[in-house]
């Protein structure tokens, strides 16, 4: 059947790497010659002529609507790119599922700058794929990509730009024009996966496989009463997660994610069926809330008092490596602001040597830092190990820490870039 648009195919589908809603329209713009804006243009003029009475019309802001959620005008899109491409399931491209859980502002969620996995351009681009931008890419708790082990990258190595909206360059810098793929030696290894990491990689794979799937709005909370009659959780500390109100309130996706951490289940299967995610808990050891009040029984008398006091004016006196006040009032039954009131000239007197000595070893980082020659050596010992290698030697080398060689090689980087 003919269709009003090309019948792209979105890239991904049913896998974790599937393809982000935006960057799909902007693939559909290229492959009918237009930019992102005239695109939309077109479709919302052809949408709200060629749209049932009952649908909503499609506005030309939604260019500039981030396209990660739900809402009114996503919805929309997705309804106009569907019939007029003839692709079904374009909503499993957004978090679309978590309609009923989350409140719209799902978009916090997501980014406003672009990041991508370098590795992954160049595969695509090696292996004549379209290029394209995952979903995962476009959420804040993805900072690595898992099948290449490597950092994911925001800006331009040539111009350092990030790139803020996805114009028909990509992956061509928006700014400079340069390609955005940087050398295999500037990527950073990231062997560990971050918070939240494979609870939202689990999701959207389930979204792209079930497209058009919602996940159901009080299963967190279904999960969460039944974790609380459990009697053998009587331990756990009993954080609120959800606003007691008589009308059930949505909640955001990270606080989601640190709910099932907290409890170490997935949370797909918490959002799936909370019964069964509530049953796996008792199998695992329950674990003792972590004592922090070391001093449970202790008493601040008046010789512990003096001895502490004596203690902070030793600190002031003679200490040479640096210590917070919370640190030096550890070995008492005390807190840091109970210690502000009884002594504060002291507790000022702290705080300026604390200053005092970060700027002298700041100084001293410095000064044996200006003993580094910047030459050519460094350059083509760089080409030859990557700058990382260089960077960490050095450190080690004049005991800096390694933002500051960093900082201080800048200069000489820029130059090897513009050499070429
Ligand atoms: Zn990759
Ligand atoms: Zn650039």
């Amino acid at each position: 059947m003919a269709t009003q648009f090309f019948p792209l195919i979105p890239q991904g589908l049913g896998t974790e790497d599937i393809e982000a809603l935006d960057s799909y329209v902007l693939r559909l713009a290229t492959e009918h010659g237009v930019s992102e804006c005239q695109f939309h243009r077109l479709l919302a003029w052809w949408w709200n002529h060629a749209k049932a009475d009952g649908q909503h019309s499609l506005g030309r802001h939604v260019t500039y609507v981030s396209k990660i959620g739900y809402g009114k005008d996503v919805d929309t899109l997705v309804q106009a790119l569907e019939s007029g491409t003839g692709i079904l399931g374009l909503s499993s491209l957004t978090l679309a599922a978590f309609r009923d859980v989350c409140g719209v502002h799902v978009g916090s969620f997501g980014r406003s700058v672009h990041y991508w996995c370098p590795a992954c351009l160049r595969e695509q681009m090696q292996q004549g794929l379209p290029i394209y931008e995952k979903l995962a890419w476009r959420l804040k708790a993805i900072s690595r990509c898992t099948t290449h082990q490597i950092a994911l990258e925001s800006s331009c190595p040539w111009c350092k730009r990030n790139q803020l909206r996805h114009v028909d360059t990509w992956p061509q810098c928006s700014d400079c024009g340069k390609s955005l793929l940087s050398r295999e030696h500037l990527w950073r290894p990231a062997l560990h996966p971050s918070d939240g990491e494979t609870d939202v990689l689990e999701i959207i794979k389930y979204c792209a496989d079930h497209p058009g799937a919602v996940f159901d709005r009080d299963a967190a909370r279904k999960f969460w009463k039944l974790m609380r009659e459990d009697k053998v959780l009587g331990c756990h500390p009993g954080y609120e997660y959800f606003h007691q109100r008589p009308d059930p309130t949505r909640t955001l996706i990270s606080v989601l994610l640190r709910f099932a951490r907290e409890f170490n289940i997935p949370l797909l299967s918490i959002l799936l069926n909370p019964k069964q995610a509530a049953a796996i808990r008792p199998l695992l050891p329950s674990e003792p809330a972590p004592d922090r009040r070391v001093h449970r029984n202790k008493r601040m008398t008046v010789s512990l008092r003096k001895e502490l006091e004596s203690a902070l004016k030793r600190y002031v006196e003679t200490g040479s490596a640096c210590k917070s006040l919370k640190k030096l009032c550890e070995p008492y039954p005390c807190t840091a602001s109970a210690v502000r009131c009884w002594f504060p000239n002291l507790v000022r007197a702290v705080a300026d040597h604390n200053r005092e000595l970060r700027r002298s070893i700041s100084e001293k980082h410095k000064q044996s830092l200006e003993q580094l020659n910047l030459d050519l050596g460094l350059v083509l010992k760089a080409d030859e190990v990557g700058w990382h290698r260089v960077e960490s030697d050095l450190s080690a080398q004049y005991h800096v820490p390694l933002h500051r060689v960093r900082k201080r090689l800048s200069v000489l980087k820029k130059g090897a870039g513009s050499l070429e």
